[in-house]
């Protein structure tokens, strides 16, 4: 029986890290500095995980980073407050609203106060529009790492028939977008596909951004496919698990990643690319 070959998350991210570096640097000679300011509201375990996480990414690259950890009780009002100061703030060229937001913050309102040229998740609508006709300055940082982790292989896109899973305005509707781009064949699922395994079966590229553990199963995936697992679930256990059956799948997959170790951290190193980014067209 043959065994997928795992698509290594930590390594791929590294290099890209690594670039992105080697630009920040380059930016700093000539005067440009950049920085990220992270915000999160509330006390939720794993934004404190995702945050640590990027302030981390920050430092290491080079990235001046800034957080606003603020109480649970913070009205919209007040956080639109400091979305507007930190959208005239110059040391500042990212903004970052950790998801998700407490119940009484509307978090459309929030994104859409965020400066278009400061939005480095790709949230505000003006950024997805951009995404959609192809022609965008920032890069959705999940889709787009998946994209790298996919072209790591030395995977052909471009003709391959791509299944995404899921149409979450954050994951799967801008994955598919990027397949779509790169000339993939591209079909998005979701809960109310009829025979999800058949579809998924079709695929030569499977992205499965669900959120629901383990649902992705040998039997639904096609003889040395490439695929993408995008799920962070947690476990009663405290244990990580993704939307793909690992082991089942690694039978026949042609390359898989894991979690963790295989998205998440193409995700911090397309937002620190972005951060880059948005340094870049501020300073023109
Ligand atoms: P989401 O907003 O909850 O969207 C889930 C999508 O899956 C929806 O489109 C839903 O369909 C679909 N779905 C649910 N059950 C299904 C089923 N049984 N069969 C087919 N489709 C089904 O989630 P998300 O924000 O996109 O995140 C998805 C997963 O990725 C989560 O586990 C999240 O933690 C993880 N994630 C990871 C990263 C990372 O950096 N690694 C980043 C973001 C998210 P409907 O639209 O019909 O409801």
């Amino acid at each position: 029986m043959s065994q997928a070959k795992i698509i290594d998350g930590k390594v791929v991210s590294t290099k890209v890290r690594q670039e992105v570096k080697e630009e920040v640097e380059k930016l700093n000679q000539q005067g440009i500095n950049v920085g990220l300011a992270v915000v999160i509201v509330g006390k939720d375990p794993a934004s404190r995980i995702y945050v640590n996480s990027k302030k981390k990414a920050c430092a290491e690259i080079g990235i001046y980073s800034e957080e606003y950890a603020l109480d649970e009780s913070i009205t919209e009002q007040e956080l639109l407050t400091l979305v507007e100061k930190l959208n005239h703030d110059t040391k500042i060229n990212g903004i970052l609203v950790q998801s998700p937001l407490p119940k009484h913050i509307n978090e459309n309102r929030i994104v859409e106060a965020i400066s278009p040229l400061k939005d480095v998740d790709a949230f505000h609508a003006q950024n997805v529009g951009k995404i959609m006709i192809g022609d965008f300055d920032f890069l959705p940082c999940t889709p787009s790492g998946c994209i790298d982790l996919i072209e790591s292989t030395g995977t052909e896109i471009s003709g391959k028939n791509c299944v995404v899973i899921g149409r979450s305005n954050i994951v799967g509707k801008p994955m598919a977008m990027l397949l779509l781009h790169k000339n993939g064949t591209v079909t998005i699922c979701h809960s109310k596909t009829r025979n999800l395994a058949e579809v998924c079966r079709q695929a030569d590229i499977l992205v499965a951004a669900v959120g629901v553990p383990n649902l992705v199963k040998k039997d639904m995936v096609k003889q040395d496919a490439v695929v993408i697992d995008v799920g962070m679930n947690r476990l009663e256990d405290g244990s990580l698990c993704g939307d793909v059956d690992f082991e089942g799948v690694s039978q026949v997959a042609s390359y898989i990643t894991p979690v963790p170790g295989g998205v998440g951290p193409m995700t911090i190193a397309t937002l620190m690319k972005n951060t880059v980014t948005a340094a870049k067209i501020q300073s023109r």
